[in-house]
């Protein structure tokens, strides 16, 4: 899963990356409204953490233009404190969600897993697909009650694969949400990862799709996700 994190604060966006990234997710980074602006027009990200203080281009600014261009990305909006005003343009400009600076980092990521597992269609906090297991929360996997030790970028791809299994995907859709946009963009890596996967968590469950792309669903006869 890929995040845009807006904010011009330096301090509080180095904290971000990195516990984003410590979470297992690929962050881009915008320090103000119109890069930040470009990034989430162009970029198919999976939820966006959006300051609303902003130089260039205020932060309700970029999430009404967002939403009148048809983008539908999950958005998570940072307010200032006693500001109930900005909450509520937030919200009507198109925000899914809302916290006040100062914030827990933890309540933060609490609150992105809740808006990516809703924007998938999930409700339970923790993937299921047959004897897979998958918990964003300590973002850890197993298989039949045995931990994986997944590298982080493995991680990130079955978390992507878990999220939409049942769904044949392409390798240019899991190299748009599995890498961050400074990272040397290769579709021929998916390959190899997906091989290394397949690897830790048995060859069958991950289906080649000829042509298509990748396809995660349980093996016959395990449970379907409850
Ligand atoms: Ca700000």
């Amino acid at each position: 899963m890929r995040i845009l994190v807006v904010e011009d604060d330096p301090d509080l966006s180095r904290q971000l990356k990195t516990s984003l990234s410590d979470a297992g997710y690929a962050v881009d980074h915008a320090a103000d409204g119109e890069e930040g602006h470009y990034l989430g027009e162009n970029e198919p990200y999976d939820a966006v953490v959006l300051d609303l203080g902003l130089p260039k281009m205020d932060g309700v600014s970029v999430l009404e233009q967002w939403r009148r261009g048809g983008i539908t990305t999950p958005v998570l909006i940072l307010t200032a404190r006693g500001a109930w005003s900005e909450k509520v343009s937030g919200f009507d400009a198109g925000a899914d969600d809302y916290l006040t600076k100062p914030f827990h980092t933890e309540e933060l990521l609490a609150r992105l897993r809740a808006l990516l597992r809703r924007a998938a269609g999930h409700s339970a906090p923790a993937l299921s697909c047959g004897a897979l297991r998958l918990d964003p929360r300590a973002a850890r996997a197993s298989v039949n009650g045995e931990p994986l030790r997944l590298t982080s970028l493995e991680y990130r791809l079955l978390h992507y694969l878990m999220m939409h299994q049942g769904r044949v995907i392409s390798r240019t859709e899991l190299v748009e949400h599995l890498y961050d946009q400074d990272f040397d963009r290769d579709s021929n890596t998916i390959e190899v990862f997906v091989g290394r996967l397949r690897k830790k968590i048995g060859q069958d469950r991950i289906e080649t799709v000829r042509g298509l792309g990748y396809r995660l669903a349980p093996l016959h006869g395990e449970a379907t996700e409850a």
